[in-house]
C-alpha cells in the first residue's frame, strides 16, 4: 500500500504514545496527502479510437465538477480495455498461437507473494511472462497462518502446480510496514498490521539499536520479509514437498524504488527449515 494512502489515517504526533516510533510517525504524517490528491492521465473516451492509438490525456483534479468526474471515470475505465486490446493484438502478432498455449494450462515455476502496492507488479519487474508466476499479493506481503487465502494459494501452488521457487518480496518504503510502526488504532487494519508489530517485537533489540529512523524502517521491511519466509516454511505443504522432491525452496527479496532492483536477502532456506522443524515439523 502506498504510504500516501495510509498517511491520512495517522494521528498527529502529539497523540502518540510510543516515543520510540514517534520520529518516523511524524515524518509519515507530514508527507501524507489527501487520498484524492494524486495526479493521473487518462485517454479521452471515444468508441472510434483505435486500440493502439495514442490516447488524449486529461488529468484528475479534486476541483472537477461532478460531470467531469463522471467523464473521467468513464475514460479511465475505457482506457484499460483499449490497452487490453492493444496488448492482445501485440501478443498475437508476436506469436499467433500465444493464447492457444495460454489456454492449455499453467506450469509456473514461481509462487510470488508480494505487497499489493501498485508500484510493484511482479511480472513487469522480473520480466516474467503470463504463465510463469503464480501470484498472491496483500498489504505488506504477509503470510499469516489463519489467512485462508494465502494458505490456499501456497497449498495449491506447491501440491498442484509444483512450483520450484516461492518468493516473498517486500519493498522499501512499504506503507503497511510504516503504518505498523505507528501507534494508532487503524480499525480493520489492526489485526493485519499486528503481524508486522510482532516482527518488531521479535527483533526489538536489533531494531531499537538502529538510531537512524529510515535505516530502522528499512531493516524492519527486511526482517518482515524473512519472517514471512519462515511462515511459508512452517507450512506442511512446503515441508512435505521439499522432503519428497527437493523443492520448492523459499527466497526473500526486497524491491528498491531508487534503482528498480531486487535485493536478495539470501534467506538460508535449509537452515531455517532445520530450525523450525524442531517445533513445526509437519512432514509426518
Ligand atoms: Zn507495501
Amino acid at each position: 500500500m502506498p504510504p500516501a494512502r495510509l498517511g491520512f489515517l495517522l494521528l498527529p504526533a502529539s497523540r502518540r504514545s510510543f516515543s520510540r516510533f514517534a520520529p518516523l510517525a511524524c515524518r509519515t504524517t507530514a508527507a501524507s496527502s489527501p487520498v484524492l490528491s494524486f495526479s493521473a492521465t487518462a485517454p479521452r473516451a471515444s468508441k472510434n479510437t483505435p486500440a493502439n492509438s495514442a490516447p488524449a490525456k486529461s488529468s484528475w483534479s479534486s476541483a472537477m465538477s461532478s460531470d467531469d468526474v463522471s467523464k473521467y471515470l468513464q475514460q479511465t475505465h475505457d482506457s484499460v480495455f483499449a490497452k487490453n486490446k492493444a496488448w492482445a493484438a501485440k501478443k498475437l502478432g508476436e506469436d499467433p498461437s500465444f493464447f492457444e498455449k495460454l489456454a492449455a494450462g499453467q506450469e509456473p515455476e514461481y509462487l510470488w507473494i508480494g505487497c499489493s502496492d501498485s508500484r510493484i507488479p511482479a511480472e513487469q519487474i522480473t520480466g516474467l511472462e503470463p504463465g510463469q508466476a503464480f501470484v498472491h499479493r496483500n498489504i505488506a506481503n504477509l503470510v499469516c497462518n489463519i489467512d485462508v487465502n494465502v494458505m490456499a494459494v501456497i497449498n495449491y501452488a506447491v501440491e498442484h502446480l509444483h512450483v520450484k521457487h516461492i518468493v516473498v518480496c517486500g519493498h522499501y518504503g512499504c506503507g503497511g510496514v510504516k503504518a505498523a510502526m505507528t501507534p494508532k488504532d487503524l480499525g480493520l487494519l489492526n489485526p493485519w498490521l499486528r503481524n508486522i508489530r510482532d516482527v518488531y517485537r521479535l527483533h526489538e533489540a536489533e531494531l531499537d539499536a538502529i538510531t537512524d529512523e529510515a535505516a530502522r524502517y528499512n531493516r524492519l521491511v527486511e526482517l518482515n520479509v524473512v519472517e514471512q519466509c519462515r511462515n511459508v516454511i512452517k507450512t506442511a505443504a512446503v515441508q512435505k514437498s521439499y522432503a519428497g522432491n527437493g523443492f520448492p525452496i523459499v527466497h526473500g527479496w526486497v524491491f528498491d524504488f531508487h534503482d528498480g532492483l531486487l535485493k536478495d536477502l539470501n534467506v538460508d532456506f535449509k537452515k531455517i527449515l532445520h530450525e523450525i522443524q524442531k517445533i513445526y515439523n509437519l512432514t509426518e
